[in-house]
């Protein structure tokens, strides 16, 4: 019997993280586990904002706790034949940003985002 579509998907995606795929999924939210990652797989024919969202933020407290990154890997199931792209969904805090210090939004170049940094140099020229 051929592997059903979402096992090979897996699959692809575990081989992605240089990882290794869990073979039933438990009930948990880990698909792959990787040394760095940990992913939730999805092979849809439609996934919502919400749903997604909540998919990161389950990720992400697993991963928080494993002391890992968190992703869903998410490909859209078009049907035999019609080829789409796997896309990498992750948490703008996973992907590396820190909270800036004065605001908390999110910056990667260093401890205030831009517009904070602007105004603290701004502020100390007058
Ligand atoms: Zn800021």
């Amino acid at each position: 019997m051929p592997d059903k579509p979402f096992k090979v998907f897996e699959r692809q995606c575990a081989e992605l993280l240089d990882g290794t795929r869990y073979p039933a999924n438990t009930g948990g939210p880990v698909d792959v586990e990787s040394g760095e990652w940990i992913a939730q797989c999805k092979l849809v024919h439609e996934l919502s904002l919400e749903r997604l969202t909540q998919l990161v933020e389950q990720i992400d407290a697993e991963a928080d706790q494993r002391g890992k990154r968190g992703c869903v890997l998410v490909k859209c199931r078009r049907g035999r034949g019609k080829e789409s792209p796997t896309l990498l969904v992750l948490s703008v805090a996973t992907w590396g940003a820190v909270p800036c210090d004065s605001c908390g939004g999110p910056t990667k170049r260093g401890r205030l985002c831009g517009r904070c940094a602007e105004r603290a140099y701004s502020g100390r020229k007058t």
